[in-house]
């Protein structure tokens, strides 16, 4: 509110709770009155630590697959209990190179969800194939194992779940509906790392799994992403697409004695000045996961008696999964309540936020034919749904801010 903080005098007030202190970001907090600041979504919590890994990787390589590209997929590959994992550009670009591994047909049809960001989409589009879009059941917000059993013609090949706000969605139909049909699993992940389904990762559940690192997203490099593959064909497809088409990745393990151009391919490769920032966030991601927990669960205790009484539900908390709090979200009963809510918070400074247009009724996704079809709780959701601020760097001040300003709505 910059009318009314520009009448308040600046004060010059260390933060109650100190936490190490976020560069870029943290710019100016400790300078004005936290009570008016804005309280933003998400932020990523960057520090001395990623500056030291940043400085080490300038001091050496900085192109992809360099010392801490290797050395962060392994990590990544031993954390997640799998052969191995491919760094990239992006999460958008990893399911993209899955789905491009898959080898698919212009006839053949991909399956997912309506409710979800553009990039899964977009892989299927990228890969050549079919795109059509499925609904979403209401309980974890993923790909409803009924109705994509339903828009599942002779000519499916695979399925992308996406995992919402860090929660496994219905992996066993799913996984079972794929396995009856012959269809191949690549899972959206880009909420997932650190969640599990039955023990297991996000992303280690089908053939292919793909994580995000954006700034958003719970452990962050600005722009990257990893590739897990299950398959070990898919997996040396992949590998190869990856490096522009050649056998880098085997020349590097010392497989081969040079490289060459081997098939068609693309550059994907994660440069290795954000592989060093990814390696100072994995020694932090039990912090990370520790104040999202925090934070995620002081929301719940202290909301659900208020979102009981006015029919607002939070976030579902089904048994063998495990969250890693990737968003915390109120879905009111109808759409109106939903707008009054999240003007009102952004009017106290809280910065909620909606999710997703429905991809189905998107200016570009009305033109696709696999979008023709009923997604009622797409829909339903996509209206109802807003997002509370969730991320580490948030103080107990600002929590106890947002939650006051929820409970002062009159859902
Ligand atoms: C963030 C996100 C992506 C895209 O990830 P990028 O790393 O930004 O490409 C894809 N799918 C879902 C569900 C996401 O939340």
């Amino acid at each position: 509110m910059p009318g009314q903080s520009s009448r308040v005098p600046p004060r010059c007030k260390a933060r109650a709770v100190v936490v190490s202190a976020p560069l870029g970001y943290g710019v100016g907090f400790g300078m004005s009155d936290p009570a008016l600041e804005t309280i933003p979504l998400s932020l990523p919590w960057l520090d001395e630590r990623e500056l030291k890994r940043l400085s080490e990787s300038l001091r050496g390589r900085v192109a992809g697959d360099g010392p801490f590209g290797q050395r962060v997929e392994g990590r990544l590959a031993e954390r997640l209990g799998v052969p191995h994992v491919l760094l990239t550009t992006s999460c958008t670009h990893a399911l993209e190179l899955a789905l491009l591994a898959l080898e698919l047909t212009p006839e053949d049809e991909v399956l997912c969800p309506a409710f979800t960001f553009t990039s899964t989409a977009n892989a299927v589009l990228r890969a050549g194939a079919r795109l059509v879009l499925c609904d979403i059941e209401p309980v974890t917000l993923g790909l409803d194992p009924e109705q994509a059993e339903a828009r599942a013609s002779r000519r499916c090949r695979a399925l992308v779940p996406v995992h919402y706000g860090g929660l496994a969605c219905e992996m066993g139909p799913l996984l079972e509906l794929a396995a009856r049909r012959g269809l191949r699993v690549v899972e959206d992940a880009a909420q997932g790392f650190d969640a599990s389904w039955r023990g297991r990762p996000l992303g280690t559940l089908g053939d292919a799994g793909a994580l995000s690192f954006h700034e958003t997203k719970n452990v962050t490099c600005g722009e990257g992403g990893a590739l897990i593959l299950r398959d070990p064909a898919l997996h040396a497809r992949a590998e190869i697409m990856r490096e522009k088409g050649t056998n880098r990745k085997a020349f590097l393990r010392g497989e081969v004695d040079r490289y060459t151009w081997v098939s068609a391919g693309s550059s994907y490769v994660l440069a290795d000045l954000l592989a060093a920032l990814l390696d100072a966030q994995l020694d932090k991601a039990a912090e990370i996961q520790a104040r999202r927990s925090a934070v995620a669960t002081r929301y719940r205790q202290e909301l659900s008696p208020w979102a009981a009484r006015w029919g607002v539900r939070l976030p579902a908390d089904p048994v063998e999964r495990e969250s890693n709090h990737h968003a915390f979200f109120l879905i009111f009963p109808e759409a109106r309540a939903r707008d009054q809510a999240l003007a009102a918070l952004r009017r106290r400074g809280v910065q909620a936020a909606s999710h997703y247009e429905p991809l189905h009724s998107s200016p570009f996704g009305q033109t696709l034919p696999g979008a023709v079809g009923a997604f009622p709780v797409t829909e339903r959701v996509a209206r109802s749904l807003l997002r509370l601020p969730l991320h580490p760097l948030l103080t107990g001040a600002q929590v106890e801010r947002v939650i006051e300003a929820v409970l002062e709505l009159q859902a």
